[in-house]
């Protein structure tokens, strides 16, 4: 059969091993039965119609984040790459109380990030607890093929007997039972007969191996708890390191693909399915583990358990706060899939850990954001401008129409409208009484052009008792108007943008910063909650022209000079506008 591997994208390693073992056949024999299982399962299947198989294997106790993202732009993208098919597996063997909202965000967040795992007519959607009957048989076989053995020493003693790097561990004092007093005693900590904690099942495997994953690595437990799925019919659970391995074979996962943490534990996981496979219980050739560096990004935390902190302890509004690195969070800040994707390829996969800076992920969006983008103009800080002689030149009470177009390179998108009168917003930053050098804008007697409308001439402002300028007033030139002829015949240095009072519609603005003020706001241990920003958030009440009045939640705008902006998903209403800064113009962090 013959298979493209023709890179697509940028290659890197993962690529070049998937195409190696593409060439070479490596995974071409195997078969898949429809649904995951055990050897004798799979042997009745016919030839995996997949060429790979990934998977993606959240654990549902929070909400997934931008490092996630990373996670599965990999595996579902390998996958679609290369004729395969990526698993969406909930890693729910913990018996730790587990959140249907979590599970069904999920489902939610890789279906929005635009992957599917339903392929040749298959829903490849798994959780793992649905493993515990193969997963204990595999236990009993590792106790009677005497690779595993029930150790009663004291967890400190267990501790104590694992040495450490310099030193190699002790054999316990239970090593060396026989596999039938193994067998007897780990059926009667699966029937309930002892405490948690006051034995566990260990693999028997070198107690002076260098590496410290290998010393006996425990991989049962008695833990009374209620698991979601099974209920209470299991009072032992496997350990994580012994379960994952053998989720990905049952499942035929052909690379499993994990983040540089668990390289010390690959050993394990290829001992484990190697002696699985020798028992007949598992398909060959068994998965293969690979890692690559997770994602780190600047001024993000990328834990679960420190996010949730945010949301409990009240710091952000939600999981969907749009200052949280959570998908939902950057999805109601304004991202969008094609953004998350393309910053996804962008950072690659490496094999080592780096930070990645957080304008990085702001650029992929600024560029999806600015080909697609319509365009609209919005005073964030409005101050009123009169044009004093408005009724002298143009006659009293005479609104005059003027258009742009939505997006400068997309014509077909049309024009939109709004009009021009005697008042205007424009924003306080563009007024200065005694300009400074090179500062091009209104200031008395200096000619600015109002973008889409007149150049004017300021004159000067009205101020309160205490000083505070209330009003800008400047003359209108006449004759200036864009597009009409000879309207460029004066020539100014400045354009701003502004909003008629007339038509101006007022809106509220979220300006989002950063939510830490820290570059590692949570490296070597530090209390991420002291550099938390105080002034991520910013409300305004702005006016933007009237061609917002009809925006829908989650539609994005170029406010123009000042970014992109999107109408926020939960609290924007035809009506009373609600718009959240999604990124600005120009990468404006750090100056
Ligand atoms: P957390 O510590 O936030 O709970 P986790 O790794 O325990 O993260 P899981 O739900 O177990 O969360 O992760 C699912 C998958 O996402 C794993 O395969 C993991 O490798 C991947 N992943 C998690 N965080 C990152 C990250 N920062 N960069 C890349 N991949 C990640
Ligand atoms: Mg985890």
């Amino acid at each position: 059969m013959h298979v493209d591997t023709t890179p697509i994208k940028p290659s890197n390693f993962l690529r070049q091993i998937i195409e190696h073992d593409l060439a070479d056949g490596t995974y071409a024999n195997r078969r898949w039965a429809g649904s995951p299982g055990d050897s004798a399962h799979q042997a009745g299947g016919q030839s995996d119609p997949a060429k790979i198989r990934t998977r993606f294997p959240p654990e549902p106790n929070g909400y997934l984040h931008v490092g996630h993202a990373k996670s599965i732009c990999l595996n579902f993208g390998l996958a679609r790459d290369y004729g395969g098919v990526c698993h969406l597996r909930f890693d729910d063997t913990n018996p730790e109380k587990e959140d249907l909202e979590y599970v069904n965000a999920i489902k939610d967040t890789v279906r929005w990030l635009g992957f599917d795992w339903n392929a040749n007519g298959t829903s490849h959607l798994y959780q793992a607890s649905d493993y515990f009957d193969f997963m204990y048989r595999a236990a009993e076989y590792l106790i009677e093929a005497g690779h595993a053995y029930v150790d009663e020493q004291s967890a400190e003693a267990m501790r104590d007997n694992r040495g450490d790097f310099g030193k190699p561990g002790v054999d316990s004092p239970f090593r060396a039972r026989t596999p039938a007093e193994n067998l007897a005693r780990f059926r009667e900590m699966r029937d309930g007969l002892h405490e948690d904690g006051s034995m566990v099942l260990r693999s028997k495997i070198d107690m002076a191996s260098p590496n410290i994953n290998m010393r006996d690595p425990a991989i049962y437990r008695i833990r009374r708890a209620t698991h979601h799925n099974t209920g209470d019919k299991w009072c032992i659970y496997p350990m994580y390191t012994f379960a994952h391995p053998i989720e990905d074979a049952l499942e035929q996962i052909t690379h499993s693909i994990c983040t540089l943490e668990f390289e010390d534990q690959r050993p394990f996981y290829d001992w484990l399915l190697d002696r699985l496979c020798e028992g007949g219980l598992l398909a060959q050739p068994h998965p293969h583990q690979y890692e690559f560096a997770r994602l780190n990004l600047t001024y993000v935390i990328t834990s679960k358990r420190k996010l949730a902190a945010l949301v409990y302890d009240k710091r952000v509004s939600g999981w969907d706060d749009p200052r949280m690195p959570t998908i939902v969070g950057l999805r109601r800040r304004g991202y969008t899939p094609e953004a998350i994707q393309l910053f996804a390829e962008r950072i690659g996969v490496t094999k080592s850990d780096s930070w990645i800076d957080y304008s990085t992920l702001e650029g992929c969006l600024r560029e999806t954001l600015d080909v697609s983008a319509p365009r609209a103009m919005a005073v964030l800080d409005p101050v009123k401008l009169v044009l004093t002689n408005w009724d002298e030149v143009m006659g009293e009470g005479f609104v005059d129409d003027c258009s742009a177009p939505v997006h400068p390179h997309l014509p077909d998108l049309g024009r939109r409208q709004f009009t021009i009168g005697r008042e205007v917003w424009i924003e306080r930053s563009d007024f200065e009484e005694t300009p400074p050098k090179g500062f091009f804008r209104l200031f008395p007697g200096n000619k600015t052009r109002l973008k889409y409308g007149h150049v004017i001439e300021c004159t000067g402002c009205a101020k309160d008792a205490a000083g505070h300028i209330t009003e800008v007033q400047a003359k209108l030139i006449p004759d200036t108007k864009s597009g009409t002829p000879g309207s460029d015949a004066v020539k100014v240095k400045g354009v701003i943008t502004w909003v008629a009072v007339a038509d101006g519609v007022p809106a509220e603005v979220r300006l989002y910063d950063r939510l830490f003020t820290e570059a590692q706001p949570d490296a070597g241990g530090k209390d991420f909650i002291e550099s938390l920003n105080p002034d991520s958030l910013k409300t305004v009440t702005a006016y933007v022209e009237p061609s917002l009045a009809s925006a829908k939640a989650d539609d994005k705008f170029q406010f123009e000079r000042h970014g992109y902006f999107v109408a926020d998903r939960k609290d924007h209403a035809v009506g009373k506008p609600v718009f959240n800064r999604a990124v600005g113009l120009k990468d404006g962090w750090g100056k």
